[in-house]
C-alpha cells in the first residue's frame, strides 16, 4: 500500500477489503478469488493463494477500480490500448504477462499493473517481458504515462530507469 500516493485511496473512494475463505458470487464459486462489490469493496479469497498471488490479486482489483472511477466506467474505448492488445495477440512473442491477460484488453492492463506492483517474482516477470518484447514495452509505457497524467501516480520514471539497468 505504501507504493501508492497518499491520497490515492481516498480519491478512489475505496472503502473495504474483505479477506474471506470461500467466495461465492451469485451461486458460482470464484476460484480466482477476487470480486468487487459496488465498486467500494474488494473480496479476496485466501483459499487458493500464496503471498505473491494475494498481493497481485489486490493490485489487480485496485486497477479495475481505477478504470471504473477515473475513466468513464471501464475505459471501453481506449483505441491505442486496444491496438496494442491486438498486436500482442498476433505477435509471435508472448506479449502477455499471464494467461489471464489474454482474456481481454481490460484484464491485460490490470494483470500488468498487478505484476508490476507485486512481489519480486511477479515484478521480474514484468521487467523481463518489457525488455524482450517491444509491444509489451509499449503497453507498459502507455499504461504508466496514463497513470502519471490522469491519476497522478508516477510509476513511469521508475519503470524507465529499470529498463536501463
Ligand atoms: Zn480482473
Amino acid at each position: 500500500m505504501k507504493r501508492y500516493p497518499d491520497d490515492f485511496f481516498v480519491k478512489l473512494n475505496f472503502k473495504t477489503i474483505s479477506i474471506v475463505q470461500n467466495l461465492n458470487v451469485t451461486g458460482r464459486g470464484r476460484l480466482g478469488g477476487t470480486y468487487i462489490y459496488d465498486h467500494n469493496i474488494i473480496f479476496i479469497n485466501i483459499n487458493y493463494m500464496s503471498d505473491d498471488y494475494f498481493i497481485r490479486a489486490f493490485h489487480h482489483e485496485i486497477q479495475h477500480l481505477v478504470d471504473y472511477r477515473y475513466f468513464d466506467r471501464y475505459l471501453i474505448e481506449w483505441t491505442e490500448w486496444q491496438e496494442l492488445f491486438e498486436a500482442s495477440n498476433k505477435s509471435t512473442h508472448s506479449g502477455f504477462v499471464s494467461d489471464y491477460s489474454r482474456k481481454n484488453p481490460k484484464e491485460d492492463r490490470v494483470e500488468m499493473f498487478g505484476h508490476y506492483m507485486g512481489l519480486e517474482r511477479s515484478k521480474n516477470i514484468f521487467i523481463q517481458k518489457a525488455k524482450n518484447d517491444e509491444i509489451f514495452y509499449q503497453k507498459a509505457v502507455l499504461l504508466f504515462t496514463f497513470y502519471k497524467e490522469r491519476v497522478d501516480f508516477n510509476l513511469l520514471d521508475d519503470f524507465l530507469l529499470e529498463m536501463n539497468q
